[in-house]
């Protein structure tokens, strides 16, 4: 069996952990939380978890984690979700020089609580390439959400795919989103990257797990020997 790790140090892990262990892959796939590096070390593929990007940060570092966690992303899966979002960004807008450990790994630049103070969270019907029953739309809540600025692969990255994007007309009114068109990076909610999955939304505070299914089928499966 494969085991997906879950980062458990700040933020919403324990949502992760029962949504995963909802779905049908039972027998292919268990779920540990991770602290150390020696958990770490266990797993196949990670999810990084929404809660306070710092704090993630800082607690990674005191536990001796920063460094194993970049080096797993270059060789595992991993999802991040909002703040595991922000983590996993190339970089982040108006982060002071060595105020915000990240841990990089997809390449996009994503700003903090995007969508302005005044929206502190919303939620909104989205379209999901590749999903289950697509035709179903899948809830976003998006709270204190980061807005990926702008997809800046490299020649050697792999391509970046569009998993997800917000309608424009359901756009929150923020500095970052006055007038934008649809085909903005800054309606980019959901992508992929290799075998990586960023979202700036929450699914595991739903109670659909069709997105944790198509995280183990498309990100971890085909990559797990
Ligand atoms: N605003 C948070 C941060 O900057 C992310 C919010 C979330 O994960 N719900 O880390």
């Amino acid at each position: 069996g494969v085991t997906i790790g879950i980062l458990a140090l700040q933020g919403a892990f324990a949502e992760h952990q029962t949504t995963l262990k909802k779905l049908s892959f039972e027998r292919k796939i268990s779920v540990v939380q991770v602290r150390t590096p020696e958990d770490l070390a266990r797993c196949a593929a990670l999810i990084i978890p929404g809660g306070e990007s710092t704090t993630i940060a800082l607690l990674a570092k005191l536990a001796g984690l920063l460094e194993p966690l970049r080096a797993f992303l270059k060789e595992k899966s991993v999802w991040g979700t909002c703040a595991g979002a922000i983590l996993l960004a190339q970089s982040v807008e108006g982060a002071k020089k060595g105020g915000q450990e990240l841990l990089g790994g997809i390449s996009v630049t994503i700003a903090r609580n995007g969508w302005g103070s005044q929206v502190e969270s919303f939620e909104a019907p989205l379209q999901v390439q590749g999903l289950r029953d697509s035709d179903r739309p899948f809830t976003g809540v998006f709270i204190r959400a980061p807005v990926v600025l702008s997809l800046v692969p490299s020649a050697l990255d792999p391509p970046i795919q569009v998993v997800a994007r917000l309608p424009v007309d359901l756009l929150p009114r923020s500095d970052h989103t006055s007038s934008i068109a649809p085909d903005d990076p800054r309606t980019v909610v959901a992508l992929r990257q290799g075998r990586h999955l960023l979202t700036t939304f929450h699914p595991e505070l739903t109670k659909d797990s069709r997105f944790h299914e198509y995280f183990v089928r498309e990100c971890v499966l085909p990559y797990a020997a």
